[in-house]
């Protein structure tokens, strides 16, 4: 059996190993330190920023986000339904109510005009929804133009979970700065990884204050260990922010070589029929390509369906997946109020995402055009 390729393998840069052995050197392997403010500064930067939060993992900063926002037990929180479940597992933590939009077409992220539709019932139904959390899926932007009109219209603020999405833009702005708070994850798979990580973002410096102070404990400027507020144990670890440090260095690079990634698949499949690509829906658009995702229409493919590919490529040890199941269709989601356009349901039935590694190898590369040919005979 041929090594394994995987979907998304972490990528290291090189400098990675000498930011954590500067923590080791210097004894500093604890939670804060150095190498966690060289971090958050680097992201800020990058984001053209004045600060951000480096935290436990993406799930730990939309569940502060919402902290922030002031969301409660029995309040309402819109997100989007085709996503990972991590955007919407923070919403229950705090025992306030998921309201799940459908996807539209062009970007396969949130409808605006579903969120339109939802919020307009929520507030006849007696609640004004506390925030938005829309998802930038395989990188992808969503419409922040029109998510953002209608959540200023209604006065309600926008998380943005931009876990997906780190070096993505909209209009030559940056995912993750659109909204009141942005989220950022540096797990294993994602376009840079620090192993498991997070970010939490804001142009709002007052609440990335508020975020540090939440995230470590919630402790009172006094001598002794005083507390007025629940706490959380969400900062990042010193040795982390090493690999972190050493990953921004090299963010740039990892995006142009997911995009080339894209175009080389884009270029594979040019002839053939029914595969339609994960598409920038105008010049606007600029997705990092985290991920290389196609909708599979058998009918157009001579009987090939999403999963016949899943499982070709699976037989030559090849990694790809189905497209995330939208939230409304999970067991443990399915009875909250949800908002359809019937898209994310056919992106799940009919989609999958290709191994889409910065670091794929020509010889990868090889092997999977082999398999795609023998099984869609192009
Ligand atoms: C990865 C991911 C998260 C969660 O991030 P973690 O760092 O794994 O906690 C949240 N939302 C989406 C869309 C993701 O892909």
């Amino acid at each position: 059996m041929q090594d394994k390729i995987w979907l998304s393998p972490p990528h290291m840069g090189g400098n990675e190993m000498t930011y954590v052995q500067e923590a080791y050197d210097t004894n500093w392997v604890a939670p804060l330190g150095k190498n966690v403010s060289e971090f958050e500064k680097s992201i800020a930067k990058y984001l053209d920023l004045n600060q951000a939060s480096a935290l436990i993992a993406g799930t730990a900063s939309i569940h502060l986000a919402l902290i922030l926002l002031g969301v409660k037990a029995g309040d309402e929180v819109i997100a989007q339904s085709f996503t990972f479940s991590a955007t919407v597992n923070p919403i229950l933590y705090l025992g306030a109510t998921p309201i799940l939009i459908d996807s539209e077409e062009d970007t396969w992220n949130m409808s605006p005009l579903a969120l339109r539709r939802a919020i307009d019932d929520r507030i006849s139904k007696g609640k004004k929804p506390k925030a938005i959390i829309p998802v930038h899926l395989y990188g992808m932007p969503a419409k922040m133009n029109e998510i953002k009109k209608i959540a200023d219209f209604y006065s309600i603020p926008i998380v943005e979970d931009a876990a997906e999405a780190l070096g993505s833009k909209l209009n030559d702005k940056k995912m993750g700065t659109w909204g009141k708070l942005g989220v950022l994850s540096f797990n294993g798979n994602k376009i840079i990884t620090t192993s498991g990580g997070g970010a939490l973002i804001s142009d709002d410096e007052t609440l990335i204050e508020r975020s540090r102070f939440l995230a470590s404990q919630s402790r009172d400027d006094a001598p002794h260990y005083q507390h007025s507020e629940i706490g959380y144990n969400y900062r990042m670890s010193n040795i982390v922010a090493g690999i972190g440090r050493g990953q921004m260095e090299v963010i740039d690079e990892r995006v142009e070589q997911r995009r080339k990634v894209n175009t080389w698949y884009k270029a594979l499949l040019s002839e053939q029929e029914g595969i339609t690509f994960h598409n920038e829906p105008t010049k606007n658009y600029y997705s990092n390509y985290w991920l290389t995702s196609i909708i599979v229409n058998p009918k157009e493919t001579g009987g090939v369906t999403n999963s016949d590919i899943i499982l070709a490529l699976e037989k030559e040890n090849i990694e790809s997946r189905p497209l995330w199941k939208p939230m409304h269709l999970q067991p443990i989601f399915s009875k909250y109020p949800f908002y359809s356009t019937g898209v994310s349901k056919m992106l799940f039935e009919k989609g999958l995402c290709f191994p889409s590694g910065s670091n794929m190898s020509e010889n990868d590369m090889q092997r999977i055009k082999t398999t795609l040919k023998q099984i869609l005979k192009f």
